[in-house]
C-alpha cells in the first residue's frame, strides 16, 4: 500500500452505525517511508462512537483507557504543520499496559513462601497488553480527529494474544476453552463475593454477564460455575499480610500495585510515611464528577485507632452522595507533605485530562493546611460543620444523661456557633454555658479540655471560610459512617495497627461496594443494590417524607414534630428547628448522626418566616454583603472576588436546596452582574448557568440534557 505523506490527502470517514469498529474503516499508511502508522479520519464528535465499537471487538472485548493526553491553547501556532493537534489522547487497550501474569513484575525477594494464588485474585486484569492507538484533534481542523494505530493487535511483548477467546494460556489447565470474562464482569463478580453475597447469586449474575458474549450452554455455565467459585476461594484465603512486617508488605503492595497508587514515601529519618492510594477507576469518578464541582476530605479518620489515621478524598457523584476517589494513609499534616500529595493527585489527573480543574475544595477541620489547597487545586476552600456537630452531639448524648438537658446545651453550642457574624464576644457565652449547666460535670469536664482552648480556632474558620450545606454534611457524614462500620466491626480489632490490612480492606470491599453501587445505579441492575444506594444519605432519605407528616411550633418555634412513617404511632421531636444543631430523639440522631428528621424540617423551615436562614446560607450572604462594600471601580480585586462568588454560587445552587436559594438570589440579583458579560477579562467567573433557576420538567432543553445523560452513561461505562 502507498504511503500517504499529507494528511489533506486522507478522506473523512463517517461509518453510518451507531458504534463502528477499526473494521469499519479504511485505514491509510500514513507518514514517512521509516516511520509510518495505519491512521484514520473521523469527524470529532465520533471518537466516543468508535471507542465504544472498538472496544466491542467479539474476538478481543475490551475497554480503552486513557493512558495520557496533552492539549494546547487555540492560537499558540502561527506555523504548524497540518497534522499538529489541538487534543491528544494515547488510548490504551485495559489488558496494558502493565503485566501482572506470570513473570510480569519482578517481586521483591521475600523472607518466606507467599500464597501464589494471591496474584490471581485479578485474573486477566493486567496482561501486558500493546494494543494501543492515538486520537488527535486536529488544530487546522477541530471538526476532525486523526486515528493513529501503533498496534492493532491485542498481543504482549512476546507477539502473543494475550486475552479473549484466543488467548492460549488465560487461566490455568484448560483455560482456552473458559469463556472470555470482560473486566467488568468480573469487578461485578469480584465486587459480590467481597460483600458476602451467597455464591449462587453471584453465579446467576455471573453467567448472565458472560453470555452477552457467548450464548448459552452447558459447557459454559459448568466452567463459569467453577470460576465463580475459585474466585470466591482464592478472594477467601487471600490476605493482606504479604509479610509479618508491616511495612515490608506495604513494601510489596505497593510494588505490585502501582497502578493504584499516586504517591508513596516510606518512612525515613527525615521524611514520615505517606501512601495515596487511587485505582483506575476512582481515577475516572474523579475526572467525571470532580471537574469544575467539589471535592470534600473526610480527613483524620481513626486518628485514635488506627496506625496512621485516613483522610479520603471525596466527590459528590450524580446523586450527590460522597464518592471516595483518593485516600491518602499518613500521620503528617505539615504543609511540605500535604502539598506533595495534592501535586500528585493533580497531576495524574492533569495527565488524563489536561484541562481538569475543580471549583472547590471542602474541608471538615479547623486545623488543616489551606494554604496547599489554594496553591495547588487554585480554587476557594469551604468549610463544612459535619465533623464539629458530630462530636458535639455524640458527646452530649453519651455523658449528659437527661435528653432536655442534652438538647438544651446543643442548642446553645448552636447558638455560639451562630453567633460569629454578630460579634458577641465567645468568651462571655461560654462562661455563661459553663456557669448554666455546673452540674453537667462529665461534659464539662470534655468540653473544657478538648473544645475551649481552640474554639476560637474553629469559629474563625467558620467566619473566614463559605460554609457548605447541610446536603454535602450529611454526605461526608454518610461516608464516614460506613467507613466505621466496615473498619471498625471487632473481627479486626488486632488488624488495626496494620497498615497493609487498612490497605487491603480499602481496596477490596470498600472499592467493591462503592463500584457496585455505580454500577447498579448507572445499568440500572441490582435492584435492592441501587435502592440502598440512594437511600444511603439521610439527605435522600428525608425526601420520602411528606410535608404533612411535619408539624411545627408556629408560636415560639421551639420545636417540631414528624410522625415516622413506619409506625403511625410514634412522633419524633426536633428540638431547635431551623438550625444546624437541631436535635431529635430518633435513635439514629441519638448516635450522633444527622437524621433525617432534622434535615426535613429544617428543609421546611428554610421557606417559612420567623425561622433564621442555615448557617450556610447566612455565611454566603456574608461573602456578598462584603462584596457589595467593596468600591464600584473597575479594580482587578472586584473582578477577581465576583468570579470566586460567582463560582460559589454556581456550587451552592448545585447542593442547596433549590427553594432556599430565593432569598440568596435577591441579594445576588442587586449586585453588579454586567461584569459577568465583560468577556474575555477571565474565564473563570463565568456562570456555568444561567443566573434563573432552572424548572424541572416544560425546560426544552431538558431533552438535549437527557440525551448528552444518556450519552455519558454510554461513556461512563467505558471508564
Ligand atoms: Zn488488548
Ligand atoms: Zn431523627
Amino acid at each position: 500500500m502507498a504511503i500517504v505523506e499529507s494528511i489533506n490527502d486522507l478522506p473523512v470517514q463517517d461509518p453510518p452505525e451507531e458504534d463502528f469498529s477499526s473494521a469499519d474503516l479504511t485505514w491509510t499508511k500514513f507518514g514517512t517511508t521509516e516511520n509510518h502508522d495505519d491512521a484514520a479520519l473521523i469527524p470529532y464528535d465520533r471518537v466516543d462512537d468508535f471507542i465504544i465499537g472498538e472496544g466491542s471487538n467479539l474476538e478481543c472485548p475490551t475497554r480503552f483507557h486513557i493512558e495520557r493526553g496533552r492539549r494546547r491553547k487555540m492560537g499558540i501556532f502561527t506555523e504548524y504543520k497540518d497534522d499538529e493537534y489541538l487534543e491528544y489522547k494515547l488510548y490504551w487497550c485495559s489488558f496494558g499496559p502493565e503485566n501482572y501474569g506470570e513473570g510480569g513484575g519482578i517481586l521483591p525477594s521475600r523472607k518466606y513462601r507467599l500464597n501464589t494464588r494471591n496474584r490471581a485474585a485479578r485474573p486477566q486484569s493486567m496482561r501486558g497488553c500493546t494494543c494501543n492507538f492515538v486520537v488527535k484533534r486536529l488544530y487546522a481542523r477541530p471538526s476532525l480527529a486523526l486515528i493513529i494505530y501503533h498496534e492493532r493487535r491485542h498481543v504482549n511483548k512476546s507477539g502473543f494474544v494475550c486475552h479473549g477467546p484466543l488467548d492460549r494460556d488465560a487461566i490455568g489447565p484448560g483455560a482456552n476453552k473458559i469463556p472470555y470474562i470482560c473486566n467488568e464482569i468480573q469487578q461485578q463478580t469480584m465486587s459480590m463475593i467481597y460483600l458476602g453475597i451467597p455464591e449462587e447469586n453471584v453465579l446467576e449474575k455471573h453467567i448472565e454477564g458472560i453470555q452477552r458474549y457467548c450464548g448459552s450452554n452447558a459447557k459454559v455455565n459448568s466452567l463459569a460455575s467453577q470460576y465463580v467459585h475459585k474466585l470466591g476461594m482464592i478472594i477467601k484465603r487471600s490476605t493482606h499480610e504479604l509479610d509479618l512486617d508491616d511495612q515490608a508488605s506495604i513494601r510489596m503492595w505497593v510494588e505490585r500495585n502501582k497502578k493504584s497508587i499516586f504517591i508513596y514515601q516510606d518512612t525515613s529519618e527525615k521524611d514520615p510515611f505517606l501512601l495515596g492510594i487511587q485505582t483506575e477507576w476512582q481515577l475516572q469518578q474523579m475526572i467525571r464528577f470532580g471537574h469544575r464541582s467539589l471535592i470534600a476530605a473526610d480527613s483524620t479518620f481513626g486518628i485514635k485507632r488506627l496506625k496512621y489515621p485516613l483522610c479520603t478524598l471525596l466527590v459528590f457523584d450524580s446523586r450527590q452522595h460522597a464518592l471516595p476517589v483518593a485516600w491518602v494513609i499518613t500521620r503528617s499534616f505539615a504543609k511540605p507533605d500535604v502539598s506533595k500529595w495534592m501535586k500528585a493527585l493533580l497531576d495524574r489527573a492533569r495527565s488524563v485530562e489536561p484541562g481538569w480543574k475543580i471549583n472547590g475544595f471542602l474541608i471538615d477541620d479547623a486545623a488543616a493546611e489551606i494554604d496547599p489547597i489554594r496553591d495547588i487545586f487554585c480554587c476557594p476552600v469551604l468549610f463544612s460543620l459535619w465533623r464539629v456537630r458530630r462530636s458535639w452531639l455524640r458527646n452530649i448524648v453519651k455523658k449528659c444523661n437527661n435528653i432536655e438537658v442534652q438538647r438544651e446545651i446543643f442548642k446553645r453550642l448552636g447558638n455560639i456557633a451562630y453567633s460569629i457574624w454578630d460579634g458577641s464576644d465567645t468568651l462571655v457565652a461560654l462562661e455563661e454555658l459553663t456557669q448554666d449547666f455546673v452540674d453537667q460535670t462529665a461534659f464539662m469536664e470534655y468540653f473544657k479540655q478538648s473544645w475551649v482552648p481552640k474554639i476560637e480556632m474553629w469559629l474563625s474558620t467558620m467566619r473566614s471560610l463559605p460554609l457548605a450545606s447541610q446536603e454535602a454534611s450529611g454526605a461526608i457524614e454518610a461516608y464516614h459512617i460506613k467507613m466505621k462500620v466496615k473498619l471498625f466491626d471487632d473481627s479486626h480489632l488486632g488488624a488495626l495497627q496494620r497498615v497493609d490490612w487498612l490497605v487491603h480492606k480499602l481496596t477490596t470491599e470498600l472499592h467493591s461496594s462503592y463500584w457496585l453501587d455505580r454500577y447498579a445505579d448507572e445499568c440500572d441492575a441490582f435492584q435492592n443494590v441501587k435502592e440502598e444506594y440512594i437511600a444511603s444519605t439521610s439527605w435522600h432519605r428525608a425526601l420520602q417524607i411528606p410535608d404533612s407528616a411535619v408539624s411545627l411550633d408556629d408560636k415560639d418555634h421551639l420545636f417540631a414534630k414528624v410522625l415516622s412513617q413506619k409506625d403511625s404511632g410514634t412522633m419524633h421531636l426536633v428540638w431547635n428547628p431551623g438550625s444546624e444543631f437541631s436535635f431529635c430523639d430518633c435513635a439514629w440522631s441519638m448516635q450522633g448522626n444527622l437524621c433525617k428528621h432534622v434535615i426535613k424540617v429544617n428543609m421546611i423551615c428554610e421557606s417559612r418566616q420567623g425561622y433564621k436562614p442555615s448557617m450556610s446560607s447566612q455565611s454566603f450572604k456574608d461573602v456578598l454583603m462584603n462584596l457589595l462594600k467593596k468600591p464600584m471601580d473597575d479594580s482587578i480585586a472586584l473582578d477577581h472576588s465576583m468570579a470566586w462568588t460567582m463560582q460559589m454560587l454556581d456550587q451552592i445552587r448545585n447542593l442547596v436546596e433549590v427553594s432556599s436559594a430565593n432569598d440568596i438570589r435577591m441579594v445576588v440579583n442587586n449586585l453588579p452582574l454586567q461584569w459577568v458579560s465583560k468577556k474575555g477579562r477571565t474565564s473563570f467567573g463565568k456562570p456555568l448557568t444561567n443566573l434563573t433557576l432552572p424548572s424541572a420538567s416544560n425546560d426544552p432543553r431538558s431533552t438535549a440534557a437527557r440525551k448528552k445523560n444518556r450519552k455519558r452513561k454510554r461513556l461512563s461505562r467505558l471508564r
